[in-house]
């Protein structure tokens, strides 16, 4: 087993619009999309900034609507030698679209992302985690599809999606063909159904940098790679705002001035690589790519 200090991380960004939030009746329909505020640009050239600067490769679960709208975009993230993998493609919840609107959205990212990259799309992310115990069905799609890996399990409990049951660290999903898909969970600290999240999102913005870095310490001691996730709006305190409840509000934009500084001292404290990396040197996914 290498030393904890020498374990890679997977390092992921969900590369989505400031109105790309769930389950609210104030986010802007998607027929307005195209007419509302660009931000995901400039806040993605930022991260792809950081991540230079620190010589630094990560994983970009990319929306297939953000592929079609900025693909300009995508090319440079994936000219720079990132990963460029699936978000979904309207950004809808997996539990709310039932099988069949599920698989009809990761064909159509899928495509949209394919015509941009030059490889394979490997790895695919729900938006909201939002693969649940009860939506099993979700992986048979996600490897119909040609992905090798999935990255929507969220083991703590969540607002949409968690799965308190479900393994912390990367592990290979039986399907019922007899193959498997390879998962990697986001990282999550805690004891027994205990368990909370600590380096993604606003978890990561809402725990001082010491807990942060004990969540992935203590995954990395153990012999497992740590998951880090943000997104493009957390980097950019002067987003506008979608209306919502104040609960909501509070874990949507709380701590945003810390993103940048945190995610600074991690990549300096922390190895990480994108999620495909990690698990191919895991033997979680094949050696050669799956066409
Ligand atoms: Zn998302």
């Amino acid at each position: 087993m290498a030393p904890p200090s020498e374990i890679r991380n997977g390092l992921s960004f969900d590369i989505e619009e400031w109105f790309h939030i769930l389950n609210l009746p104030t986010s802007p329909a998607p027929d307005s999309w195209s007419s509302l505020r660009v931000t995901v640009v400039r806040n993605t050239d930022r991260l792809l900034e950081i991540l230079e600067a620190n010589s630094v490769h990560a994983t970009f679960f990319v929306l297939g609507w953000i592929a079609r709208q900025h693909p300009l975009l995508v090319r440079r993230i994936a000219d720079a030698g990132h990963e460029i993998a699936c978000h979904g493609d309207m950004h809808e919840l997996c539990y709310e679209q039932g099988p069949l609107r599920f698989e009809e959205d990761l064909r159509r990212a899928r495509g949209s992302l394919g015509d941009l990259v030059g490889a394979p799309i490997e790895g695919y992310r729900a938006p909201g985690f939002s693969i649940l115990a009860e939506t099993p069905w979700a992986f048979e799609a996600i490897a119909r599809q040609g992905f090798v890996y999935d990255s929507s399990i969220f083991p703590a409990q969540r607002q949409h999606g968690g799965d308190t049951g479900a393994p912390v660290h990367p592990h290979a999903i039986s399907l019922s063909d007899g193959s498997q898909l390879a998962e990697f969970p986001m990282t999550v600290a805690g004891w027994g159904p205990l368990r909370f999240a600590v380096a993604g999102g606003g978890y990561l913005r809402l725990f001082p940098y010491p807990v942060v870095r004990w969540g992935i310490r203590r995954m990395n001691r153990a012999g497992h790679p740590g998951c880090v996730y943000l997104h493009p709006r957390e980097v950019d305190p002067g987003h506008p705002r979608v209306e919502m409840p104040l609960g909501r509000r509070f874990r949507s934009y709380v701590n945003l001035a810390s993103t940048v500084p945190k995610l600074t001292r991690l990549l300096r404290e922390f190895r990480f690589a994108p999620l495909r990396d990690v698990l191919r040197e895991r033997g979680l996914i094949d050696a050669a790519p799956r066409k």
